[in-house]
């Protein structure tokens, strides 16, 4: 990792201090002598982005040694993340974190549920466009998200969440999905309303953004042994039966159709009850970006519920998989049972 710090204060007092952590993505691409697209050199901030002096900020920067397309990322990038956020968190007002949007939410997903108490804001953001770029939305996404990483309200920090912000934006981390690949408003969050907008001032929905917790405990241990099994008419249950029958499998997140529904057929039921069975976790989640499983409203969906499968409410898919991970890895398959319907850092409405 490289380390390099920024006073956009000097010779004056800065007003806070934020930590970078530049993993990546189209964000920090530059064209080098060649003209060829490569990670950019962040010292070199505040020659692409001049007005970073007017926040009178103390920023660090710690860079990944090979910056990765976040298609790349991986559950250890999350555990690198969330422990340079754990053992500067004392040091530091608040955390912006520049990832790839690919992953993007999974990563704030990620991070929410592993920084368990947190109380100072952890801003994940990036851009569709290159900061080489002139049309780049890189310039604005970075300011505003140094902006609210640094906010303040009577000594306490305004957003003590991990979120995303994007395109004047800011969303619950756990709550977010990449929507689009082209157009600059790439997040939505269908199922909880936005924390902010950024307009001529930065307007915080003071109602809508969660409470601080009193320490911060980290929780780094991931298990990966989960899948997700997408639904569509025509699935063979032979498809179904590979899926049920992975080795060491511990959860599936079943994605259903509408309010959590799913085919009838006695071999479908047949192959689930028996990973049940197994102990393997199931949750339903819905293939729609928004509204909720509803287990029991259609009779599609009352035989999963019979055969215990579990709700995963208004979850996203990409909160169901990091959560699983989470809860699998620090506590084993009874108490992630217990705890997955259960909201640990907004991400479900209970
Ligand atoms: N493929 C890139 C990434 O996720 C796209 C982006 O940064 O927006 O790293």
């Amino acid at each position: 990792m490289k380390k390099i710090n920024i006073n956009t204060a000097t010779p004056a007092k800065p007003q806070s201090k934020v930590l970078i952590i530049y993993t990546g993505g189209t964000f920090g691409m530059a064209h080098d002598t060649n003209g060829v697209l490569v990670p950019f050199d962040f010292s070199l901030i505040l020659e692409h982005l001049p007005s970073l002096r007017n926040l009178s900020l103390d920023l660090t920067v710690i860079s990944f040694d090979n910056p990765i397309d976040s298609s790349n990322i991986q559950p250890e990038h999350w555990q690198q993340i969330a422990k340079l956020i754990f053992e500067n968190y004392e040091s530091q007002d608040g955390f912006v974190v520049l990832h790839g949007t690919d992953t993007m939410a999974f990563t704030a997903s990620a991070l929410s549920f592993m920084l368990q108490g947190l109380a100072k804001p952890v801003i994940i953001t990036g851009a569709q466009l290159p900061i080489s770029e002139t049309r780049s939305d890189a310039r604005e996404n970075l300011i505003t998200a140094l902006e609210i990483a640094a906010a303040k309200k009577e000594g306490l920090a305004i957003i003590p969440e991990v979120c995303i912000y994007f395109d004047d934006e800011l969303l619950r981390g756990n709550r977010s999905k990449k929507v689009e690949s082209m157009h600059f408003d790439a997040f939505e969050s269908e199922n909880y309303p936005a924390l902010a907008k950024a307009g001529v001032m930065i307007d915080y929905n003071e109602k809508v953004i969660g409470q601080p917790g009193t320490e911060l405990k980290l929780l780094s241990k991931l298990d990966p042994s989960i899948t997700i099994l997408k639904l569509f008419p025509g699935i063979t249950m032979a498809t179904v039966n590979a899926v049920t029958s992975i080795p060491n499998l511990k959860a599936i997140v079943l994605e259903t159709f509408g309010s959590g529904n799913a085919p009838t057929s006695p071999e479908f039921l047949k192959l689930l009850s028996g990973a049940i069975k197994k102990e393997v976790i199931i949750l339903n989640i819905s293939q729609c970006p928004g509204g909720m499983v509803v287990q029991g409203k259609y009779e599609t969906s009352r035989d999963l519920q019979e055969i215990g499968v579990l709700s995963g409410g208004d979850m996203t898919t990409e909160a169901a998989v990091t959560k699983l991970m989470v809860l699998l890895g620090e506590y084993g398959s009874a108490k992630t049972k217990r705890l997955i319907g259960i909201s640990l850092a907004g991400e479900i409405t209970n």
